[in-house]
């Protein structure tokens, strides 16, 4: 096996050498007729006016034989000054036009220059597409990249990285990047040079952009600054940290209360039947508002489940509202003046199940935020754009401007102790948002405060069957 490798190296190794022998002799060839042309060309006229000026001689005498050569060859004399005059001048500027011409000796000369010129340019253009190319490339990145010297200076920046770090591409190449972007925590993690963990840097910008920032050596002491935007992740991760918080805190009041109850209880050997009574049923009360917390918490999280698509169906929503009606009469137990109008028979390509939690929570809220006496009103109609609404209007104690954009956050709330009272979780409004945008349906807020609300669901015209 070895052998037969070897062969074939050595044959092939044969081939090459011929192969190279050969192109070596036609380069000594072409290179050695250049040679032969050129002396050809530039002894041609020195030899026939040597002729023709011994021609004279013998015809006419010495003198005018020396004349007639002294005159020709300062005549080619000046030619060939005139030429190198008009390379100079070109020379000066290769780019203004083209390799002046020459006759002669000279024409094989301009006509290689020009040859050469001519592909220095073309190499040259095909490296400034290439590094457009790479421009390109770079500025679509999705993350900044800065080239930094070895003393940090900034060779070269991508427009991602000069939104980050407030460069400017054209100003700031050549400057050290630690005299722009100042924080302290930045400017040690440079010069520490321990590069394994990501920094993540805070603030960079008045718009308080939160960066992940590697450093990843490369070249002589070169390094790449790669930052990243990592303000959308940090804030996803701060909602999440302040959920579990406003989870713990909301389950943690009524546990409380159950345990002192218990507590008492069994600290209590003679416990009188009215005592016990009213301990049970506080008790009852707390582990309600504990189901509901834990039921609308399962209905949220199942609705934020990616795989959880939604099934739809038919939905007859005047029957639906029919049912919603009497629930909401239960419940508001003749406090309220409840109307229904239903202005068209539309039904909903949906789902039922989540489309009777959204409308209920609606016409609870009304029920549960309007005083005594008020009036609610759930209706059903059509947008002359075709679009199908469901909406509910109240007369009851309104939203202050300032927090209607945040009422579907979860566990906001206008007024903490008036939601408790009525057993409210404050995640309803979340969980109808939710479902809005799965129904790819706007949920609309247009309220007064003290003189009532109008909550409502628009959804899409194609979804009106
Ligand atoms: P909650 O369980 O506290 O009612 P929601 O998410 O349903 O939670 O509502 C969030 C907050 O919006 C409520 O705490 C309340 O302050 C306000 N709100 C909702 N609906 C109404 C309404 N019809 N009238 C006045 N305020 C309302």
């Amino acid at each position: 096996m070895r052998d037969g490798v070897a062969g074939v190296t050595g044959r092939a190794g044969k081939v090459i050498g011929v192969q190279c022998v050969c192109r070596i002799m036609a380069h000594r060839k072409t290179h050695g007729s250049v040679v032969v042309d050129f002396w050809q060309r530039a002894l041609a006229f020195p030899v026939t006016i040597l002729t023709l000026s011994l021609l004279t001689w013998g015809a006419v005498g010495a003198l005018p034989a020396a004349l007639f050569f002294a005159t020709m060859i300062a005549l080619k004399l000046i030619g060939h000054l005139r030429q190198l005059a008009r390379m100079e001048h070109w020379s000066m500027s290769p780019e203004s036009g083209g390799v002046p011409e020459g006759r002669g000796a000279w024409e094989d000369f301009s006509g290689n220059l020009n040859k050469l010129m001519r592909k220095q340019r073309e190499a040259r253009e095909k490296h400034a597409a290439a590094l457009q190319q790479i421009e390109q490339a770079t500025a679509a990145l999705p993350e900044g990249v800065v080239i930094l010297d070895e003393t940090d200076h900034i060779e070269w920046c991508n427009p991602l990285a000069e939104r980050h770090f407030g460069l400017d591409g054209s100003r700031d190449i050549s400057q050290q990047i630690t005299y722009l972007a100042r924080q302290p925590e930045f400017v040690q993690y440079l010069a520490l040079s321990n590069y394994a963990e990501p920094l993540i840097l805070r603030g960079t910008r008045q718009d308080e952009m939160v960066l992940s920032i590697k450093v990843v050596p490369y070249g002589v002491n070169k390094k790449l600054l790669i930052s990243r935007d990592i303000t959308h992740l940090e804030r996803i991760e701060t909602m999440r940290r302040d959920f579990v918080a406003n989870v713990s805190h909301e389950l943690r009041t009524p546990l409380t209360v159950v345990n002192g109850f218990v507590e008492t209880l069994q600290d209590m050997p003679k416990l009188d039947n009215e005592m016990s009574r009213r301990a049970l049923q506080l008790m009852g009360e707390q582990t309600k508002r504990m189901e509901g917390l834990v039921d609308d918490l399962l209905t949220l999280s199942r609705l934020e489940n990616t795989l959880n698509t939604l099934v739809e169906e038919e939905v007859d929503v005047p029957v639906l509202l029919q049912s919603l009606y009497q629930d909401g009469q239960a419940l508001s137990a003749g406090q309220h003046v409840l109307k229904l109008e239903l202005n068209c028979t539309a039904r909903l390509a949906g789902n039922g199940g989540e489309l009777r939690s959204a409308f209920s929570n609606l016409l609870s809220n009304a029920i549960r935020y309007t005083p005594q006496g008020g009036e609610i009103t759930v209706c059903w109609s059509v947008h002359e754009n075709g679009a199908p609404t469901y909406s509910v209007k109240d007369s009851g104690i309104g939203i202050a401007p300032e927090h209607i954009p945040r009422l579907t956050e979860r566990f906001y709330r206008v007024d903490r102790s008036r939601s408790r009272e009525t057993g409210g979780t404050g995640l309803g409004l979340a969980i109808v948002k939710h479902i809005a945008s799965r129904h790819q349906a706007h949920l609309g807020v247009v309220s007064e405060e003290g003189s009532g609300s109008t909550f409502s669901i628009t959804f899409p015209a194609k979804r009106r069957l």
